[in-house]
Formats: structure tokens, C-alpha cells, sequence
């Protein structure tokens, strides 16, 4: 199906995981990808396997919570095909503490990555987006409805890019603007390999509240971002969609 053709779209985190999956996905479905990440080679891998397979992207290397690099790279990608029709916000980051001993300085920086980073894109593309009645996508999280013990800071960065969504929706939609955001979980990706867990937690808990075999592939949320992009999504606005086969955790 190309429900996205003649459409430029512009992902974050698309070196990786879900990121990845959702530009591949975009590009199948026809649009035109600007593909950022704070790596060169992992975005260059993504772009050669959209145009390996017929599509068509372009990369460029950003750190989300530069402000500097965001307003060029949105710049950047406006002007690479004349438009922005779309923004998916992928790029994230993961850490597990103990809530009583959070480290201010680790609180600050996933808020930088996840809510300053979600925060500028939107921003500078917003106006871009109005110009062709785009919309965006974020990246919550099942951790901002359910919580998640010893992701405080984790599930308190998605908190905010939820409420940052939801306000986006409600301001601009009249607008013609629609905002709407994932709730992924119990997703494969590389993010949880290699976190740092504090000592005596006991995740077991939640294989107990699993309500369907996990983990999925990224590219189960790659197909929701691909409609909610789409003229299928045309009336939904404001909405957050879990991809979490019942989990909630
Ligand atoms: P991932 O494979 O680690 O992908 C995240 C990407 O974001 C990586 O390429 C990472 O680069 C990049 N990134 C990190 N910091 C960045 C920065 N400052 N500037 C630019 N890019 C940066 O993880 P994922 O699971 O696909 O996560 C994608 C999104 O889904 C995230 O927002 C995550 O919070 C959300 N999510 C995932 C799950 C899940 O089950 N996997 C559940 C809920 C929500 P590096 O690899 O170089 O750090």
C-alpha cells in the first residue's frame, strides 16, 4: 500500500530499532525520508536499505537535544524535497535507577534526549507542517500510563511528551495540524540491551502481567505510525496508540 506517496517525512532515531523500522516503513509506503540520528554509520545502514529496496532518503547525523543541530536538520530536511509533511519523534534514551537515588544530572540529560528533543523537533517543524496540513508522531510510552518501577526518570520524560502531544493536537488541529503519539512495549530493540540495572530489582514481575507473548518486532509500531501519518488517520488527532499486546508495563 503507498498511502504516502509524494509525501517528505523526517525521522529521528533512525539509526536504530523502531526508528529504523518506521523510516523503512515510510519509504515503502512512498514518502520521501530524511533520516537523523546522533550516529553516522548506523543511519547510513537504514539509508541504504530504503533505497535498496526502491525508496528514496537522505541522512543526516543530530544530536535532538542540540538545539543548533534540530533547527538545521529540520531546515535541512524542508528544503532537501521543497516540504515537510511528516514527523516521526523515535530518538530516545533508557535508564534505570532506584527512585531515591536518581542522580540530578541523570534526570537532566533523558529529559534532554526525550522531552528537549521530542520539544524542538516539533517546534521547528511546525511551521513546515502547516504549510501542507502534516502531522506529527511521538514516541511515548506504556511506562507514561502504568509507570514503571526504577524508571522514574524514563517514565517521567514520557509523561511530558505525551501532555506535549496532546497540546500540540489541540492547538493546532483546527489548523489543519494533527499531532498523535505511540505507546510502545515490550519492543526488540537495542535499547534495553546494556542498561545499567540498579541493584536488588527483580523484573520477573513482568512476565507475570503479560498479556500476550512478547517481545514483537519493531516494525509493529512502524505499521501504526505508517497509518497515523496517512490520510487514513485524516481524524485522528490528539490520540495515543499503546503497541504493547496488552501489557501495559
Ligand atoms: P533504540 O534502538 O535504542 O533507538 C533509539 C535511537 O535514538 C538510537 O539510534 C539512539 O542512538 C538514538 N538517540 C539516542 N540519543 C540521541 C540523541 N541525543 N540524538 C539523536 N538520536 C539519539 O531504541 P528503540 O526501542 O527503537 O526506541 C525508539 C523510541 O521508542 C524511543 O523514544 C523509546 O523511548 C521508545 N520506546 C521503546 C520501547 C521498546 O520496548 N523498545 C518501549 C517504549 C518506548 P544511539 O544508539 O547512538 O544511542
Amino acid at each position: 500500500m503507498k498511502r504516502l506517496e509524494g509525501k517528505v517525512a523526517l525521522v529521528t532515531g533512525a539509526g536504530s530499532g523502531i526508528g529504523r523500522a518506521v523510516a523503512l516503513r515510510l519509504a515503502q509506503e512512498g514518502a520521501r525520508v530524511f533520516c537523523v540520528d546522533l550516529q553516522a554509520e548506523p543511519l547510513e545502514q537504514t539509508c541504504e536499505s530504503v533505497l535498496s529496496s526502491g525508496g528514496i532518503a537522505l541522512a543526516r547525523r543530530c544530536d535532538v537535544s542540540n538545539e543548533a543541530e534540530v533547527r538545521a536538520s529540520v531546515a535541512a530536511a524542508a528544503a532537501a524535497w521543497g516540504r515537510l509533511d511528516h514527523l516521526s519523534n523515535m530518538a530516545g534514551i533508557l535508564r534505570f535507577d532506584h527512585f531515591h537515588e536518581i542522580a540530578l544530572e541523570d534526570f537532566r540529560r533523558v529529559i534532554e534526549v526525550n522531552v528537549y528533543g521530542t520539544f524542538l523537533f516539533c517546534r521547528e517543524a511546525i511551521p513546515h507542517l502547516l504549510k501542507v496540513g502534516g502531522n506529527i508522531v511521538n514516541t511515548a510510552s506504556t511506562s507514561s500510563h502504568a509507570g514503571l518501577p526504577w524508571g522514574g526518570v524514563y517514565s517521567s520524560s514520557k509523561g511530558a511528551v505525551l501532555a506535549m502531544t496532546r497540546t500540540i493536537a489541540v492547538e493546532y488541529g483546527r489548523l489543519g495540524l494533527r499531532a498523535n503519539s505511540v505507546s510502545p512495549g515490550d519492543i526488540a530493540t537495542p535499547m534495553s540491551k546494556g542498561v545499567k540495572m540498579p541493584e536488588g530489582v527483580d523484573f520477573s514481575w513482568m512476565d507475570r502481567c503479560k498479556a500476550l507473548a512478547g517481545p514483537r518486532p519493531p516494525e509493529v509500531v512502524a505499521g501504526v505510525v505508517a497509518m497515523l501519518a496517512s490520510d487514513d488517520a485524516a481524524h485522528i488527532n490528539g490520540e495515543d496508540i499503546r503497541i504493547d499486546g496488552g501489557t501495559l508495563s
